[in-house]
């Protein structure tokens, strides 16, 4: 059953990416036996009626995601309540002690949760009223069904796999931010398509600011890539600039249309304030871009 499951999630991560709307995971899927098999519940620790043991757990999207890590690295997710004896605590540490893969959801932007599976819980504390849980990759489900256990190698990949999931979690939302902001559509060419648009950095995501809706821009694929090897610019007063090479070619419709004839127009913003673009941070990119000019 678990493994159904995890086939029908990996069909939609295939599908949308692994960011999943909530919807969807609450309709979930009908079985083989005819069951209807829904992945998360009302509560954070969901146990579909059929299992013996919980199927998920979930985070809500109000809390940064650093919180949800201890500083040994590992996820750290709350007890239900704050009594350990609580049933749904039992069966969730059961699911540890038998080393029971479950899938995890962590909210982004309401209503939508990067998926990350297996997971597995690896201790408890009491005192904190929260399980330890460390994500792994495929390769786990076949070490236990050869009944290996838990070797050194496996907690190393652990560790790193778990590590990669607080990465994505910074990608993944700042992306489900900056498209929310902007009503998903390019600020340049305002093409709606989601699967078409990034969220692009205006200085680089290691600096600092740099995770903040102000320092990202919806753009399509095209000006994506136009935006970062510098055919064209975003002065500090919201309008594109095209680069002068490139406004003297004559080509096809994609150039006439797609970059020239949109040298001087206003980028299309977000209607809260704070959420556009820092022009400090514009004013350094485009000096960049005009020095490569
Ligand atoms: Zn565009």
């Amino acid at each position: 059953m678990r493994l159904q499951v995890f086939a029908w999630l990996s069909e939609q991560v295939q599908r949308h990416g692994d960011v999943l709307p909530r919807k969807l995971l609450e309709q979930g899927f009908v079985s083989p036996a005819g069951e209807r098999i829904v992945l998360l519940g009302p509560q954070g620790i969901w146990k579909p009626r059929s299992f013996q043991l919980p199927l998920s757990i979930t985070t809500s999207p109000d809390s940064p995601y650093d919180d949800a890590f201890g500083e040994d690295g590992a996820l750290h997710y709350r007890y239900k309540g704050t009594n350990p004896l609580d049933p749904v605590n039992v069966r969730l540490s059961e699911a540890g002690r038998q080393q029971v893969p479950l899938v995890y959801f962590h909210g982004i932007v309401k209503g939508k949760y990067l998926v990350v599976w297996p997971v597995f819980i690896v201790g408890e504390e009491p005192a904190r009223l929260t399980f330890r849980v460390m994500a792994d990759d495929a390769m786990a489900m076949q070490e236990l069904q050869d009944r290996a256990g838990v070797s050194e190698t496996a907690e190393g990949r652990r560790a790193y796999v778990t590590a990669s999931v607080r990465q994505r979690l910074h990608q993944r939302g700042f992306r489900e931010r900056v498209l929310r902001a902007y009503r998903e559509q390019c600020t340049i060419c305002r093409l709606k398509h989601p699967e078409l648009l990034d969220a692009a950095h205006i200085i680089p995501d290691s600096a600092e600011g740099a995770v903040s809706v102000a320092n990202g821009l919806s753009l399509c694929k095209l000006h994506h890539a136009a935006y970062d090897k510098m055919v064209l610019g975003i002065t500090p007063d919201y309008t594109v600039s095209i680069r002068k090479d490139v406004l003297e070619e004559i080509d096809g419709p994609m150039l006439k249309h797609g970059l020239v004839g949109l040298h001087g127009q206003a980028l299309t913003l977000p209607s809260r304030k704070q959420e556009r673009p820092n022009r400090d941070w514009l004013d350094r990119r485009y000096s960049e871009f005009l020095r490569g000019a």
